[in-house]
């Protein structure tokens, strides 16, 4: 039977490429044939936007998902991209560590829920900017964790920390939990900070950076405005091409080939 595999894609700081991640390595994983959902952990929805949900496709949530009001298979709502769903997000979500913080088991939360996934099916979390509950969750129900980070002067901060929280939820609810690895995001070719960044993150890190960096592209920061992956608005852009080539990688990780259609 095909493993369940269930990715976190976390980083504390906001703006390093998380949601663009989970939207575009969801597009390109669906493309190769798999099954995916995308589990929108965020209060700010960015990817249920850019993934064309609607308020109307909303009115279930991953909150409720939380809550245990809903189970995975009716709040995984369908996207124009084929294979690919969402359990979309709306700003509910942003009381929910202070309102789950009472529970039982208020860490196994999402996990209890992603049981349910179907054997084959890929799971991506596309979590909040902060390491509070939402991410523990996400945490305690993924096998593995993918970490964007924007290759930038501060890019390296802050990664000790959330490493720190991984080895915490290890120790703890989660002994399976990995790293999956490093994607490097927003790299520009043209600035020497980029290959800098990208070299100490060589050097530091090693093998658990992926070979293939995200340029920084326009058609990939127009693209949610279009309510699209870029695979779909402009499937020729570097953004697209380069975020195929992750993917592939990701499945070499993954131990999965594309499936045969
Ligand atoms: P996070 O989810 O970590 O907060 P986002 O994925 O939302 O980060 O990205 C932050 C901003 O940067 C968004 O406006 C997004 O469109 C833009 N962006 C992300 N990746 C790229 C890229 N490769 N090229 C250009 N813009 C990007
Ligand atoms: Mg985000």
């Amino acid at each position: 039977m095909p493993e369940q595999h269930i990715v976190a894609i976390a980083n504390q700081k906001g703006g390093v490429g998380k949601t663009t991640t989970a939207v575009n390595l969801g597009a390109a994983l669906a493309e190769a044939g798999h099954s995916v959902i995308l589990i929108d952990l965020d209060p700010q929805g960015n990817a249920s936007t850019g993934l064309g949900i609607t308020a109307d496709q909303r009115r279930h949530t991953v909150y409720e998902l939380l809550t245990g009001e809903i189970e995975l298979s009716s709040a995984a709502v369908e996207t124009d991209v084929t294979n690919l769903r969402v359990v979309p997000s709306t700003s509910d979500l942003a009381s929910a560590d202070v309102d789950l913080s009472q529970t039982a088991d208020r860490t196994r939360l999402l996990e209890r829920q992603l049981a349910s996934a179907s054997p084959g099916t890929i799971v991506l979390i596309d979590c909040p900017p902060a390491l509070g509950l939402l991410t523990v969750n996400a945490m305690v129900a993924a096998s593995s964790v993918l970490v964007p980070l924007q290759a930038e002067f501060y890019a390296l901060e802050g990664l000790s920390q959330l490493l720190g929280t991984v080895k915490q939820v290890r120790q703890g609810a989660n002994p399976r939990l990995r790293i999956n690895g490093i994607l490097l995001t927003m790299s520009d070719y043209r600035n020497n900070l980029s290959q800098q960044v990208e070299a100490d993150a060589r050097e530091t890190l090693g093998d658990l950076v992926y070979p293939t960096v995200i340029p920084r592209n326009v058609r990939v920061s127009e693209a949610p405005s279009h309510a699209q992956p870029v695979l779909a608005y402009d499937p020729q852009s570097k953004g697209s091409v380069a975020y195929r080539q992750f993917a592939t990688e990701f499945m070499a990780r993954l131990n999965l080939i594309p499936e045969i259609a």
